[in-house]
């Protein structure tokens, strides 16, 4: 996720001043994307600059490899209410059928899941508004209970067997409460417009506000989601599209993600959109789904395909095989894997806010937090790179920035706790984002940028498709730089107070 539109570090010097009603940003000179010369001289009407629209490219479908999405689930610890650790759910296939007269969503699901312990029975989450009809285990009905958004099946289940769970479900998803003070969302999941238009932004969770999901981190899972929308809307997930068809009334669209993904990182959207693309120099083909007639923001969003090639340079190649983009009625931005989900708002279509989204594609995506503890591993290393990306596309100088998240750093741990130990209802402050962001650079200027970056893309060569802890990033730092960091590590993750500079030496 983004950071709120304004740097915290601004924000904590506002504060200090007693103003904190001014969170979102007056001061222009440090918050304006200031745009570079090169920038300023392209602006919308330049047509160069446009991407003509384009059919989107159909991938058939592949059969899933579920041996790719086994996981070892856990409890979260900040957020024990969602998720079930019994449970390792390797892909998710839903039929989603969207009537937006009608508010109406009519579903049917095939969670297939190993067993990760023998239990009497297991849940998933799935939101309290929507009614299940039939379910069933391996194609036996079985019975079930609903109790809030827990979705309680009552069959027993044997560790390491492979189950499938069928069910169709109807009503009118509602988003979920978040558990956070931030301005621009307050809300997760389902969220339908007053158009009857869909998107999902759902981190730390409310993937659940939309099909039955083990809706914690540590349990990715592969996707095949079919879509129907009235034409000539569009319904848009992860991954490859593998059918766009119509009969003259509906759309379908099916989407196949064949690399496993932590429910935080699903996207739906479903509207009047249209596609166009370009392509990085590494050859990676970049899609976009605008709202038709979009014309602001484009030319932002499409720096995709150049930042694609920047962050390559630093931390490798891209993860995924396929990169899209999708621009909705939101006030923030998510990096829902291989389909970046942006809110349609001049900050959120900035350059460096599409570039901190894919380079959570690296970190957050490929390698994600077993737990919502650790979501600073997500965001302390994407800050930094969005601040050199800053510094080196001119739109912000790295020392001042770092000056001014050192000058707030206190303040953040005083109002929201260390990054490694939040506010439970204080989700994505600014904590998580500019705290472990010093950290790792005052790593990167001990070790110079050769030495950081090779151990920041080891760390994900190493930890393909995992979700992992803080222990395994400290461990794996550790062992490649040949020093104690432990307490280095600790201070600025969990410590009350800011750490003076420096990094033990080996
Ligand atoms: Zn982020």
């Amino acid at each position: 996720m983004t950071v709120r539109r304004l740097p915290l570090l601004v924000a904590g010097a506002v504060l200090l001043a007693g103003c904190s009603s001014t969170a979102d940003g007056t001061d222009d000179e440090l918050t304006t994307p200031t745009a570079s010369p090169s920038q300023a001289a392209t602006s919308a009407t330049d047509e160069d600059a446009v991407v003509p629209t384009s059919a989107p490219a159909i991938t058939p479908a592949v059969e899933q490899d579920l041996g790719t999405a086994l996981s070892t689930p856990v409890e979260d610890s900040v957020y024990p209410a969602v998720g079930d650790p019994r449970i390792d759910a390797l892909l998710y296939d839903l039929d989603l059928d969207w009537d937006p007269e009608a508010r109406r969503l009519e579903a049917s699901a095939t969670v297939t899941f190993r067993a990760a312990r023998t239990a009497p029975r297991f849940q998933l989450d799935l939101g309290r508004g929507l009614t299940v009809g039939r379910l069933a285990l391996d194609g036996e009905a079985v019975g079930f209970a609903r109790r809030g958004k827990d979705l309680v099946v009552k069959a027993p289940i044997e560790a390491d067997q492979r189950y499938e769970l069928t069910l169709d479900y109807v009503g009118t998803p509602k988003p979920a409460p978040a558990p956070t003070t931030r301005s621009d969302f307050s809300t997760t999941g389902f969220t339908i417009t007053d158009t009857g238009e869909v998107w999902t932004m759902q981190e730390p969770f409310g993937a659940y506000t939309w099909y039955p999901v083990n809706d914690q981190p540590s349990d990715k899972a592969l996707y095949d989601v079919t879509v129907h929308a009235p034409m000539p809307w569009t319904g848009i997930s992860n991954g490859h599209l593998t059918e766009l068809t119509n009969d003259g009334e509906t759309t379908t669209s099916s989407w196949q993600l064949t690399e496993p993904a932590s429910s935080y990182l699903v996207t739906l959207a479903i509207g009047d959109y249209t596609h166009s693309a370009n392509t990085s120099a590494s050859g990676l083909r970049v899609d976009y789904w605008t709202p038709r007639g979009m014309v602001m923001g484009l030319e932002g969003l499409q720096t995709a395909a150049d930042s694609v090639d920047w962050i390559e340079g630093k931390l490798g190649p891209y993860p995924f095989d396929s990169l899209g983009l999708v621009v909705t009625d939101s006030m923030s931005a998510m990096e829902t894997q291989t389909m970046v989900t942006l809110g349609n708002s001049d900050y959120v279509l900035s350059p460096q806010v599409v570039a901190h989204e894919l380079v959570h594609q690296w970190y957050g995506d490929q390698v994600s937090p077993a737990d919502w503890s650790d979501v600073w591993l997500n965001e302390g290393m994407t800050m930094l790179m969005q601040w050199l990306y800053e510094d080196e596309h001119d739109i912000r100088p790295l020392k001042g920035t770092i000056r001014d998240a050192r000058a707030g750093d206190q303040g953040l741990r005083d109002d929201y706790g260390p990054p490694g130990a939040y506010d439970p209802q204080q989700f994505g402050s600014s904590n998580i984002y500019y705290t472990p962001a010093l950290m790792w650079n005052e790593l990167r200027i001990a070790l110079g940028d050769d030495e950081f970056f090779r151990i920041a893309r080891s760390w994900l060569e190493d930890n393909d498709n995992t979700s992992v802890t803080r222990d395994d990033i400290f461990e794996h730092w550790e062992t490649e730089t040949g020093r104690e960091l432990s307490g280095f590590f600790d201070a600025w993750i969990t410590g009350d107070r800011t750490p003076a500079p420096g990094v033990p030496k080996a």
